[in-house]
């Protein structure tokens, strides 16, 4: 259930002197922000809709299809483990398989493959763990914290008001009572690629900051993980089904400490300057608009800059 009164506190028009908090969310900081002030601002401040893709459609169909099948494994999971141990592996899986819900409406964008392959994790990762905390203590876990943080911008001190927010896809207990936490992704994973890896880590720390600041009772987290199970889903050379579970690497709450001080220096000097490149603007729903394609933009292309 979302809860609306937390939302209703904060607004992603802060700027010094509002009457609410500024909300910060993993999406908002460590995708659009990051990904481009200016495309920040054209979604967040503005709040201009882009239409609905196939990607975020499909990711959403998948996402909802996993948080109901974790609802409705837990009486079942037993029986799953028992017929599994008694040899009987298609009949175990198929239970499994009944676990997902029913879509609405069918599926056109390739989920039912996507579902079978994190079926078949689910059910290795069941077998494995011998039924000892399979289930989640966090499914689609919607977090909220307040609080205040100081910056200092152009010599300038600073109290600003922050809500940070966000759904945590799983999380679960370790064999040494720690915490766990997993994120489903539909997209694709490129094979030895540095920089996913780290951008995956850094939204994982956002998460794991977010409980620690909201003192939640599974703020103790020493581990996370990502799922891509349709990493390999267009066929791209180096592509594969993926996913990684590791420690928890302290310097990646350094991280979002740093990308959050630029957000909120953003949202101070009221500056979200375009960040251009031609391989992200081909994908971004407001090009028609952004500074760096219209005339006078060059001064936005770093490597036009260096010439
Ligand atoms: S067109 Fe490029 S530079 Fe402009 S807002 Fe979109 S992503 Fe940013």
């Amino acid at each position: 259930m979302v809860k609306f009164e937390e939302y209703r506190k904060s607004t992603y028009q802060w700027h010094p002197g509002h009457e609410k908090e500024l909300r910060i969310t993993k999406t908002s900081l460590t995708s659009d922000f990051d990904f481009c002030p200016k495309q920040y601002e054209f979604k967040r401040i503005e709040g201009r809709k882009s239409p609905e893709t196939d990607d975020m459609r499909r990711g959403t169909n998948v996402h909802d299809a996993m948080e109901i099948y974790f609802i409705n494994v837990r009486p079942v999971v037993e029986k799953i483990l028992t017929l599994a141990k008694d040899g009987k592996d298609e009949d175990a899986f198929e239970l499994m398989l009944q676990c997902l819900p029913e879509p609405k409406e069918p599926y056109t964008l390739g989920e039912e493959d996507i579902l079978q392959t994190r079926m078949e994790w689910e059910y290795a990762r069941l077998l494995s763990v011998d039924g000892v905390n399979y289930l989640p203590i966090m499914n689609e876990e919607e977090v909220h914290v307040h609080f205040v943080k100081k910056v200092t911008v152009n010599d300038e001190e600073y109290d600003v008001p922050i809500h940070m927010t966000g759904m945590i896809d799983r999380g679960f207990m370790t064999e040494d009572e720690t915490v766990a936490i997993m994120e489903l992704k539909t997209g694709k994973w490129k094979v030895d690629d540095v920089y996913k890896v780290r951008s995956m880590r850094t939204e994982m720390a956002f998460y794991a900051d977010m409980l620690n600041k909201a003192d939640h009772p599974y703020k103790n987290v020493t581990h996370w993980g990502w799922l891509f199970p349709a990493g390999d889903r267009l066929g791209l050379p180096n592509t594969a089904k993926h996913w990684d579970y590791e420690k928890i690497s302290k310097r990646y709450f350094k991280s979002i400490d740093t990308r959050m001080n630029r957000l909120i220096e953003a949202h101070i000097i009221n500056d979200f300057p375009p960040d251009p490149h031609q391989g992200k603007c081909a994908y971004c729903p407001f090009m028609e608009e952004c500074p760096a394609w219209l005339e006078g933009g060059e001064k936005y292309w770093k490597n036009l800059r260096r010439d």
